[in-house]
């Protein structure tokens, strides 16, 4: 048997995160994926909207700079807008909030490529092989894993599931969720329109759904369409599927010119109520996953490692044991408030804007109005979004844990 300190099941980006988060500890870490590499860049073309506050997380570990040039995308200015017959509308501008920008966007393979780079010159031991089994002893997590050599075993004081949204390390602890399905797919694009508007980000709520357009840089955008109808939109060919696009976000673009791959994710909100057991912890996906509305979901799960990270780094000094109960218990009561009003902030979004009754619609459009003439509301809403609200762990502080 492998004997570690820590086992992170999952090298998403947030277990990848975390295992480079406590590499300057004088801890032992294994962490185990199927995969165990980031995917090629040409095949990956998924994009992400990091807040500022991941921007500076990634920054202390080392892998922002690490980013190809071409590879985060500033947003400067977020125009959002009700396209369901309504005439509310906002712009939030980053110089109104005296920020430099509101967000990035980032590619998920060239961020894994840096993660996994970074993970490369530490002590951390990275094992391609998939989490089986479970067997929780009094001072460690025995994991079998299986992999190409056949399974192998590995024990850690403690095991932390960072194996996204179907977790076998959730399943193998029986620890339970709650899940809602929206009965909606996300359908992901990038596209080329003909009038760009540099670092300008686009919330739409269509009929269709919510429908978001990320800068990617020179013409490119990233669509994010939130629909009934995704497999109808993915099957489309290209040229209706542009027109069909276009009509849905208007004109602010120009004309839409061609596409890249259509990807269709399905859209749901789980949450484990209380993400730890004796020896392990659920990080990420795997402890809560949501609608991608407003980009929150690795942001969130990046907060959960900073925080755990410090927890871990402070129970070391005091010499205390990690993988306790007390101490999980105590890493979940400071996370209990940010992950609640994350994920009801964007389950909120989702059903204010997915609603058609009249006078709701009024509503909301009455909300964007007053959120574009109320500087402290949207302040307050872009602190949010941001992933500053105070108190921040160490990363997000610029700090190492
Ligand atoms: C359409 C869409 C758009 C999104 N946009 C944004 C955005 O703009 N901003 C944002 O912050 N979030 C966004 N999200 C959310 C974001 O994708 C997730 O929150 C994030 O990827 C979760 O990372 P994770 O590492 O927890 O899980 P995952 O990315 O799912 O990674 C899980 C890892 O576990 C591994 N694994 C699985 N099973 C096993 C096993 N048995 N043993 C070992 N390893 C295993 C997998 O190989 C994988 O590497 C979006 C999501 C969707 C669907």
């Amino acid at each position: 048997m492998e004997t570690y300190d820590i086992v992170i099941c999952g090298g998403g980006l947030v277990g990848t995160s975390l295992a480079l988060s406590l590499a300057h500890l004088p801890l032992t870490i294994c962490l185990i994926d199927p995969v165990a590499a980031p995917p090629p860049r040409h095949k990956d073309d998924r994009t992400f909207t990091l807040a500022q506050g991941s921007k500076r997380a990634l920054t202390s570990l080392g892998v922002w700079s690490r980013l190809p040039e071409n590879s985060f995308h500033p947003i400067n200015e977020i125009e959002v807008s009700d396209r369901t017959g309504g005439f509310g509308l906002t712009h939030i501008r980053a110089h109104e909030l005296g920020l430099d920008a509101l967000g990035f966007v980032t590619e998920n393979a060239a961020l894994l490529a840096a993660l996994y780079g970074a993970l490369k010159e530490t002590s951390v031991v990275i094992r391609a092989g998939r989490f089986a089994s479970l067997e929780v002893r009094a001072n460690a997590a025995v994991v079998t894993m299986s992999g190409t050599d056949g399974p192998t075993q590995l024990s850690g004081r403690l095991l932390v599931g960072a194996d996204g949204t179907d977790s076998a390390v959730r399943a193998a602890l029986a620890i339970p969720v709650t899940r809602h399905a929206y009965g909606r797919e996300a359908l992901v694009v990038n596209c080329q329109v003909t009038a760009p508007k540099p670092q300008t980000a686009f919330e739409r709520f269509t009929p269709e759904g919510p429908l978001a357009a990320l800068p990617l840089g020179d013409d490119r955008y990233t669509f994010v369409m939130s629909s009934t109808h995704a497999q109808d939109w993915q099957d489309l060919p290209e040229p209706q599927f542009l027109a069909r696009l276009e009509q849905a976000f208007g004109q602010r673009l120009g004309h839409f010119r061609a596409c890249g791959r259509r990807l269709r994710f399905p859209l749901i909100r789980q949450k484990a109520p209380h993400p730890a057991a004796v020896r392990a912890v659920l990080v990420g996906n795997a402890a809560h996953t949501l609608h991608p509305v407003a980009g929150q979901g690795f942001n969130l799960g990046l907060r959960d490692i900073a925080s755990l990270a410090d927890t871990i780094a402070e129970t070391c000094r005091r010499q205390e044991d990690f993988g306790s109960r007390t101490v999980l218990d105590r890493y979940l009561a400071g996370r209990a408030h940010d992950v609640a009003s994350t994920t009801e902030f964007t389950d909120g979004l989702v059903r204010i804007f997915s609603n058609k009754i009249g006078p709701l619609v009024v509503a909301r459009n009455l909300a964007l109005t007053l959120v574009d003439c109320l500087p402290s509301v949207k302040r307050a809403l872009a602190v949010r979004t941001m992933g500053l609200k105070a108190p921040l762990p160490s990363l997000l502080r610029g700090l190492r844990p």
